[in-house]
């Protein structure tokens, strides 16, 4: 494994967004995920003289973003984008396609397409690394509202992130788990324990708690637990 994430927790108490520096060690080239706020990202990228090449967006929301403008200017950045959601900004260098790849160093990244809580959202998938940048499709034992689409692409949507394998960790774009907690506490199956030791592992590391394996995450997620379409869409426009 040669990619290195950094979660960078932005907005603090007010959206709670995470951002991701993401190097790769072999060629030392870096790049953000999601820039929500510049002043996090670029004391961690200082601290360590770290210059990011790309930011990578998921989706095009304002506490996505936010930091694009600044980090452009400061380190000559290029800003990668859904060309389905690059519309709606006006910065985007480069635009990208479901399916298409994209390469940071030595690593390289496949966008998975996933409409939903926007028109253009997409997912980073880093398949090497077994890593998958979520935005705001998937949280911990949540997912992401619908502002753009409909039931039945966050249904599709989340039959991809359904399909990828057990031991890819994934990386979401807020920290919301304890909207799920309770629901995990209260869940006696064996993965719903492993979950919660997981959490309380990294939390007396002092880490965030993102990267959890999508095989936990399919187990213990009631939206990613429902496997009827028609229940789906109704749970889904009720919650
Ligand atoms: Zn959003
Ligand atoms: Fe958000």
């Amino acid at each position: 494994m040669s990619l290195e994430i950094a979660p960078i927790l932005c907005l603090k108490g007010m959206m709670d967004n995470y951002a991701y520096v993401i190097t790769d060690t072999q060629s030392g080239a870096c790049a953000v995920v999601d820039a929500s706020e510049a002043a996090p990202i670029e004391e961690y990228c200082d601290s360590r003289g770290l210059k990011p090449e790309f930011i990578l967006v998921t989706h095009h929301h304002d506490d996505h973003v936010g930091g694009n403008a600044a980090l452009k200017q400061k380190y000559g950045c290029k800003i990668v984008a859904s060309a389905v959601d690059a519309v709606h900004l006006d910065d985007a260098d480069i635009t990208v396609h479901d399916g298409e790849t994209f390469n940071l160093g030595q690593i390289s990244a496949t966008v998975i397409a996933v409409a939903g809580h926007t028109n253009g959202h997409i997912l980073w998938y880093f398949e090497q690394d077994k890593a998958l940048f979520t935005g705001d499709t998937l949280f911990n034992l949540s997912v992401g509202g619908l502002f753009e689409g409909t039931p039945w692409q966050m249904w599709q949507s989340l039959q991809k992130i359904k399909s990828l394998p057990d031991d890819v960790c994934f990386y979401p774009g807020h920290e919301y788990t304890r909207a799920g907690f309770a629901g995990l506490l209260r869940n006696p199956t064996p993965a719903a324990a492993e979950y919660r030791h997981i959490l309380e592992q990294k939390m007396q590391k002092g880490e965030p708690p993102v990267g959890i394996p999508l095989g936990l995450e399919k187990k213990c997620n009631p939206y990613l637990k429902i496997d009827d379409e028609n229940v789906f869409i109704r749970y889904f426009a009720g919650g």
